[in-house]
């Protein structure tokens, strides 16, 4: 391996220009060769910033047969800037792939950290940020999506989805469907001369978006579970399952556990009826 050779991944703008670090500029400018998602997008960034540096196309089309030969072109030397049409590198796009075979080579590859959807439209929200899960592409049919939604329900998390503008109305009203007491939030165009932030319940939402033609790029969040979401308790089945638990040989706190995971009802309700 020849000096110097390395991946450079570089956080680009996702709509405002002026969301560039100036690391990821320097880099632009003195890398051997910029890879790029979509030229045309990225030929903007670049003339914007007075930078020459000779573009190539990496894209989903591109990806499997370009991988190797940038491998061995890094591996020789070059310093291979990679951008996406839109924020971090390897977040649902074909980034991952590249960064994976340098490693597997052991080519160093350096992350240049800047814009991402994700965390702009989180923070936008005014979701719960402690935890949070991203889902990528939601799917397109709608039996599959109500699944994905469902297999989802329990986690503690604020979910994040990218999803396509021409299907944000009837996926939001599927996912208000789904879990109609959350707190939801649509963010679409950050960082751009259109950008909109819808909050409020996922019904509301919905309401709002209902026969809208929407258009841009668009990030759909939808809060953590409710308390209105679990099943009400009835006491009496209650406290007679852990009754039964208990005198099968289960202490009250691991009787307990059990009533809450097989029921649903939260585990703190669980111990409250079941003193009572
Ligand atoms: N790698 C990018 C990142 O770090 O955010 C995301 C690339 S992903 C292929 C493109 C998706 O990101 C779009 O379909 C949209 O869901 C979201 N996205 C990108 N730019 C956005 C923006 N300005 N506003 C809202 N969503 C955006």
């Amino acid at each position: 391996m020849s000096d110097g050779g390395r991946l450079l991944v570089c956080a680009t703008p996702i709509g405002n220009l002026g969301d560039v670090t100036a690391r990821v500029l320097d880099a632009l400018r003195e890398a051997t060769v910029i890879v790029a998602e979509d030229t045309r997008v990225t030929r903007k960034l670049l003339a914007r910033y007075d930078i020459h540096t000779p573009l190539e196309r990496y894209d989903e089309a591109t990806a499997a047969a370009r991988t190797p030969e940038l491998v061995e072109r890094i591996s020789a030397g070059a310093r291979v800037a990679l951008v996406s049409d839109a924020g971090t590198p390897g977040i649902s796009d074909p980034g991952e792939r590249l960064v994976d075979a340098c490693l597997l080579a052991g080519l160093p590859v350096d992350v240049l950290p800047g814009a991402s959807a994700i965390v702009t439209a989180l923070v936008a929200s005014g979701l719960p940020t402690r935890a949070f899960y991203f889902g990528g592409f939601l799917p397109r049919k709608a039996g599959e999506l109500r699944r994905t939604l469902e297999s989802l329900s329990k986690l503690e998390a604020t979910l994040i989805f990218y999803e396509s503008p021409r299907r944000t109305a009837a996926t939001v009203s599927l996912i208000a469907e789904v879990f109609p007491a959350r707190r939801a939030a649509m963010a679409r165009e950050l960082t751009k001369l259109h950008e909109e932030v819808l909050r409020g319940t996922t019904v509301e939402l919905a309401a709002s978006l209902d026969g809208r033609e929407l258009k841009g790029e668009v990030v759909l969040l939808v809060g953590p579970p409710v308390p209105e979401e679990a099943p009400a308790a009835d006491d009496a089945a209650v406290r007679a399952a852990v009754e039964r638990l208990v005198s099968e040989g289960l202490t009250r706190k691991d009787a307990v556990k059990r009533v809450a995971a097989e029921s649903g009802v939260p585990r703190n309700d669980v111990y409250r009826i079941a003193l009572g």
